[in-house]
């Protein structure tokens, strides 16, 4: 069996209110639908995000006609010239291995996680993720406190999700930690998660950490930027850690491993170069007691209904997975894929259970936001970062 032919597809789906990060401003899903078809007519999915340049996609798209769908080395070898630490090479990577092992578990007659180690559950719990939004059709803007929490209720009542992560760094660190109180005094037996990304200074982060410590917080995530900040937060801030930032490909590990960064790596299979070797450092992150959880948004933006399902496929076969995984697939108003947005179950989404991803795609829907896509001008491709973006936040004193 052989590579055929490959299309790749930007696409623009919308989601229910721009939301705001420390980087700027989510307003829809700008994504890259891949299609690899088979000389023997199987067609495997995958999905990139904005941080892959549609050019490229196509470029490597024509690169690999002719590959054998099992040759991932080889693709690997292709796509990221052999170098261990080029974070554009692994997106790129594991938006074709989403793909090719698509294929090959349609070959097989096999679920991917089946290429992966086999199920170890069938569905896995998701976060219900936070963050300050603005207005949009309709909707009223999401930005202090008692909004928060009215839009957790929301959303934690839509879902079922026991596990809030809200998404800080968008406002001042204070207002942040005033926020993050008042959801733990409304949801007293929800797990909690703050993540300003890496926009506070180390003494904010700890100045935070001491006025949180009766938030009981799961993690705190990325207060600070890289291993050093990170690993003085660990050692002193009393909170669990957690990161995708300063830990997220293998170069990286051994560094934070010397230095205790982190107590928790939130694996991206994007940032990571693929399912597979997501899996592998998940068993790595084992023998130096760093638990593992799984990220949402490495390729830029967040997953659709394929990414989810490969996240979804990989988080079946991870032993040491905490839940919940982190998702922002709450937020999408449509999909892709045939049957609409995957559903979530108390809390959960469930594992596709049909070969492949187990997933396939509408070809309806993906005509429509294609041109969505297409009509979409680049300057509103990416919202303006009005409200301070990633000027680190000092503690007042
Ligand atoms: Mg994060």
């Amino acid at each position: 069996m052989r590579i055929s032919s490959v299309t790749a597809t930007p696409v623009r789906v919308p989601i229910y209110a721009p939301r705001l990060h420390s980087d700027g401003v989510t307003r829809s899903l700008d994504r890259i639908v891949i299609e690899v078809r088979t000389d023997e007519g199987v067609t495997g999915l995958g999905e990139l995000g904005g941080r892959s340049p549609h050019a490229r996609v196509r470029a490597a798209g024509d690169d690999i006609v002719g590959l054998d769908p099992f040759a991932t080395e080889e693709l690997r070898g292709r796509l990221t010239g052999g170098k261990f630490a080029d974070r554009g090479g692994n997106i790129l990577y594991a938006g074709f291995e989403m793909a090719l092992l698509d294929i090959q578990g349609k070959t097989l007659g096999r679920p991917v996680s089946d290429l992966l180690g086999g199920q170890l559950r069938t569905s896995v719990p998701t976060t219900a993720y936070v963050f300050r939004l603005l207005d949009h059709d309709g909707r009223p803007a999401v930005r202090t406190a008692d909004d928060i929490v009215a839009e957790t209720e929301r959303l934690v009542a839509a879902t079922g999700c026991t596990t809030i992560k809200f998404k800080a760094g968008s406002a001042a660190w204070a207002e942040d930690v005033a926020v993050t109180l008042a959801l733990r005094d409304r949801f007293r037996d929800h797990q909690l998660r703050v993540d300003p990304n890496a926009v506070w200074s180390l003494g904010t982060s700890l100045r935070a950490a001491a006025q949180l410590a009766e938030a009981d917080l799961e993690w705190l995530e990325d207060p600070v930027l890289g291993i050093e900040g990170m690993s003085q937060v660990t050692a002193r801030g009393g909170i669990p850690t957690a990161t995708n930032m300063c830990l997220t490909d293998w170069p990286e590990l051994p560094a934070a491993v010397a230095a205790h960064a982190v107590d928790v790596v939130l694996l991206d299979i994007y940032y990571l170069g693929g399912m597979r070797s997501a899996a592998g450092f998940a068993r790595a992150c084992a023998a130096w007691q760093l638990g593992i959880g799984l990220h949402s948004g490495g390729a830029g933006a967040s997953e659709l209904g394929i990414g989810t399902a490969a996240v979804l496929q990989l988080a079946a076969a991870l032993p040491t997975l905490i839940p919940a995984m982190d998702s922002m697939y709450s937020h999408v108003m449509d999909d892709v894929i045939v049957g609409g947005p995957l559903t979530f179950r108390d809390g959960s989404l469930t594992i596709p259970q049909q070969p492949g991803l187990g997933v396939e795609l509408d070809a309806d829907k993906l005509a429509h936001y294609a041109s969505v896509a297409a009509e979409a001008t680049s300057a509103n491709r990416r919202g303006p970062s009005s409200h301070g973006g990633k000027r680190p936040q000092y503690p007042a004193y």
